[in-house]
This record gives C-alpha cells, sequence and structure tokens, in this order.
C-alpha cells in the first residue's frame, strides 16, 4: 500500500528587542550567566509583568507578513508546569486566544507554488536555560537570563506532504522572519527553534493516522531527517501490522534515528488560566493599518521585481532573494553596473565562495558591492584576465584592500604589450621544438600546450586574447 505523510511544524522564534517581554532587562544574547534578570524575570512574589509594546508591534508584523487575521481582544494565558528552569511554575502565554491566527506562507516545489496554513501564531516568554556541561554529574546549573525573552509561536496546519516540503516551508519562513528583520533566526544560538509532527496515510484517506512529535532537531536539515526517518519507521511499522503509539521523540543527530523521550501517558496538563497580572485590551484597526502600510517588500514580492527587472533567471533570482541582504548587495552593484549578467555570475560564484568559505553573512562582507563594482570594470577593461581577477577578490576578502592597490602592489596588471609578449613568444617556440612540429603536422591542440607554455612565462598575466593572435600568426610563418 503507498503511505503518505501528514506533516505539522511548529516554530519558535525569540524577538530580536532591545528589553524583554515583561520587564526591562536586556535580552542580548551571550551575557554572562544570571547577568540580565530582576524580580519579575526571576519570578519573585509580588511582582508585576508589563507587556514590552515592540514585542506586540513584532507579533502583529509577523502575522501580516503571513497573512494571519488579527485577534482584536488580546488576552494572555498561564499554562502551568513545573521544571527547574521556570522560576515563577508557569510560563505567560496565548491559549484560546492567540494574537494572530488562519494565515499562510506560498513555498516553491519543484517550480510550482505550494500554499501552507498556519493555524496560529502567538506570543509568549521563553524559559530559562539548564546547563549539563561543566558541572560534575551529579548537580546541573541554570541561567536565567533566558527567562522572558519574548518568543513568537508559530503553528502551521499538517498541510506539508514530505520532509523536503517542511525544508522549503522553514526556509521561506526564515527568509520572511529576516526579511522582517525582527529575530537573528540563528538556529545554533537557539533563536530559532522548530518541533516537528508527523503521521501517515494511505494514499487518498482523509483520516489522520497516529501522530508522532520530533524535538531537538538544531538545523533544517536535521528536521528534514529527522521526518524521513521517522516516514519510514512508521510505513515499516504499517506495513508489519505494528501499532504506532503517540509519542514524542528526539532526534539524535550523531546516530541519524530518533529515541523515545516520553509517551502520551505522561504529557504534561497545564491547567491554563486567564494571566490575572495582565489585563486583556483591544489592538485599534488604525494601529494594525499602519504596521500594515510601513511592511518591508517580503521575499516573494523582491523576487518577482528582480525576476522582471534584471534579466535574471528563475533559480538566480531565488538564490539572491533568499537572503534580504545579499538581494541588497546585489541592487546597489547593479545600480553603477549594467552587465548584469556579469554581475550575478560572480555574486553566485566567487562572491559567495568567498562568503561561505569565511562563514560571513553578505552584510558583513568585507568587500562593498562598489569595491566588487570596481574589480569587474578593471577586468572588463582588460587590465586584469578573470582568472587574475578572482585571486585579486580573495585578496580583498583576506585584506580588506581595494582591487586597484591589490594589482598595483602585486604587479598583476595585464601584458597587453606586443612587443613584450612576441619576445616571450618567441622564447617560448625555441624551448618547445616537439609541439610546434606537431602543430604543423596538424595537430591542433599542440598550439593550446604552446600557449599555455607562454602563460606560465608571463606568470599568467599575459592578454590572453592578444597571446593567442599573435601565436598563431608566428606559428603560420614558423
Ligand atoms: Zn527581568
Amino acid at each position: 500500500m503507498n503511505y503518505e505523510p501528514v506533516i505539522g511544524l511548529e516554530v519558535h522564534v525569540q524577538l530580536k528587542t532591545e528589553s524583554k517581554i515583561f520587564c526591562g532587562c536586556p535580552a542580548k544574547f551571550g551575557a554572562g550567566p544570571n547577568t540580565q534578570t530582576c524580580p519579575v524575570c526571576l519570578g519573585l512574589p509580588g511582582t508585576l509583568p508589563v507587556l514590552n509594546k515592540k514585542v506586540l508591534e513584532y507579533g502583529v508584523k509577523t502575522a501580516l507578513a503571513l497573512n494571519c487575521s488579527i485577534q482584536p481582544f488580546i488576552k494572555f494565558d498561564r499554562k502551568n508546569y513545573f521544571y527547574p528552569d521556570l522560576p515563577k511554575n508557569y510560563q505567560i502565554s496565548q491559549y484560546d486566544l492567540p494574537l494572530s491566527y488562519k494565515g499562510y506562507i506560498d513555498i516553491n516545489t519543484d517550480g510550482s507554488i505550494r500554499r501552507i496554513g498556519i493555524t496560529r501564531l502567538h506570543l509568549e516568554e521563553d524559559a530559562g536555560k539548564l546547563l549539563h556541561e561543566g558541572s560534575d554529574a551529579a548537580s546541573s546549573y541554570v541561567d536565567f537570563n533566558r527567562t522572558g525573552i519574548p518568543l513568537l509561536e508559530i503553528v502551521s496546519e499538517p498541510d506539508i506532504n514530505s520532509p523536503q516540503e517542511a525544508y522549503e516551508y522553514l526556509t521561506s519562513l526564515k527568509a520572511i522572519l529576516k526579511y522582517l528583520d525582527i529575530s537573528d533566526c540563528d538556529m545554533e544560538k537557539g533563536s530559532l527553534r522548530c518541533d516537528a509532527n508527523i503521521s501517515i496515510r494511505p494514499k487518498g484517506e482523509k483520516k489522520l493516522g497516529t501522530k508522532t512529535e520530533l524535538k531537538n532537531m538544531n538545523s533544517f536539515k536535521a528536521v528534514r531527517s529527522a521526518l524521513e526517518f521517522e516516514l519510514i519507521r512508521q510505513t515499516k511499522a504499517k506495513e508489519n501490522n505494528l501499532k504506532i503509539t503517540q509519542e514524542t521523540l528526539l532526534w539524535d543527530e550523531k546516530m541519524q534515528k530518533t529515541i523515545t523521550m516520553r509517551t502520551k501517558e505522561e504529557a504534561h496538563d497545564y491547567r491554563y488560566f486567564p494571566e490575572p497580572d495582565l489585563v486583556p485590551f483591544v489592538i485599534e484597526e488604525k494601529d494594525i493599518l499602519s504596521i500594515k502600510n510601513n511592511l518591508p517588500e517580503l521575499p516573494r514580492q523582491k523576487y518577482s521585481r528582480l525576476l522582471a527587472s534584471y534579466e535574471l533567471s528563475e533559480y538566480e533570482a531565488n538564490i539572491l532573494t533568499s537572503d534580504k541582504n545579499l538581494a541588497e548587495y546585489f541592487e546597489i552593484g547593479a545600480q553603477i553596473y549594467k552587465n548584469y549578467k556579469n554581475l550575478t555570475n560572480w555574486m553566485l560564484g566567487a562572491f559567495l565562495s568567498e562568503l561561505n568559505n569565511r562563514k560571513i553573512a553578505p552584510e558583513n562582507s568585507p568587500v562593498a558591492a562598489r569595491d566588487l563594482i570596481n574589480l569587474l570594470k578593471i577586468t572588463d577593461e582588460g587590465k586584469i584576465n578573470n582568472l587574475t581577477a578572482k585571486a585579486v577578490l580573495t585578496e580583498m576578502f583576506n585584506s580588506g584592500k581595494s582591487a586597484d592597490v591589490i594589482i598595483k602592489d602585486k604587479n598583476l596588471a595585464q601584458i597587453s604589450d606586443k612587443g613584450m609578449l612576441s619576445k616571450i613568444i618567441d622564447e617560448t617556440i625555441k624551448e618547445n621544438p616537439s609541439p610546434v612540429s606537431d602543430y604543423k603536422n596538424g595537430k591542433e591542440n599542440a598550439l593550446m600546450f604552446i600557449m599555455g607554455q607562454a602563460m606560465k612565462k608571463a606568470k599568467g598575466k599575459a592578454n590572453p586574447k592578444i597571446i593567442n593572435e599573435l601565436l598563431k600568426e608566428r606559428m603560420k610563418n614558423a
């Protein structure tokens, strides 16, 4: 029998506000343990939370970008559970009236657009962090810097039909969040976290199967691998008439498999009830409208515009707009350099590979767009050849110097002087009698060899066009 997976994703995003969601403590990542806490986020008795306005604004902004409806009436709820990283023993979250609901993201799969529904998007506070490393086996440490960091929880509909689609959904969602500039979305730092649930059913069947929940994936690739693993595991179980249990599984990245964390019987009852310390309130229509009118251009809009404006292929437009800052870099370049094709080739080739080799984001590139364009113009003028230009770009990344300075300092300018090149050719011909006679006997390839030798003699700096012309001429007369 053919089975199809039904996948839903739950994403937690830390908002990059200056301060925490219910107190004035800094929300910055990386400070020493427990240096960013106060009575409110430590959950001391008698303290009162106050909602950070920026958090609400970022929440509405994201909801609108994800095509969600905004709840007019905002209220928070307490989610009760006991855990050492949660000093109040409850988390302030939203339960029956989430900030927003019923949205969607359009994702690109195999060239066609698929619409993935968003069930809800709500605001909540993050919990602290337990540190097991560096402590002896009998104890763990807790860092409360993270308690009260604002979180957005974004829950998708179970519309996702393959592990690859889950990957595309996450990539598209992250791009939107980055364009909105509301989060770092850094999975390694935990500012973006994803849980997945998956069940399978016979193709064509409407009824949902028993689902399992997957946790502990620390990259989008890990989410895809965990779902692929779970899909195979569930399919095998069905084929062997084994029962699939509703349970929470942890992804073991090293072993590339899932392990049981807890079964449903142990699942929490959170005893939600309205948070009495935060009064419910209404978001005014005009405030929503003002946020809506100030939304930045989003990935799919930028994709369509770049595709139409710069003679790009769909593939090229897709990569360039996958990152807001990469697209901006391209557009700054395109304003001063009209050979869009060449600019695109350089950006998607040498430039991206220099960035990737150094694990640098486009916005932190030591080579500004106008510096790259300067290098392209120098190359177009024939001052250096393409190969040298690539080496110059590497040197620009390494040293931060401009192309002009590097070419001058390292004496890299191309030799176009015919007199000098003729001399080099004469010497090369003298030194390679047998390839020369091979060529005369009709072996065309021999010319490439002689040309290579001449280039070597010129330390790679000979103008290839001129040396090729001169060599052909000389060989005719030789
Ligand atoms: Zn605090």
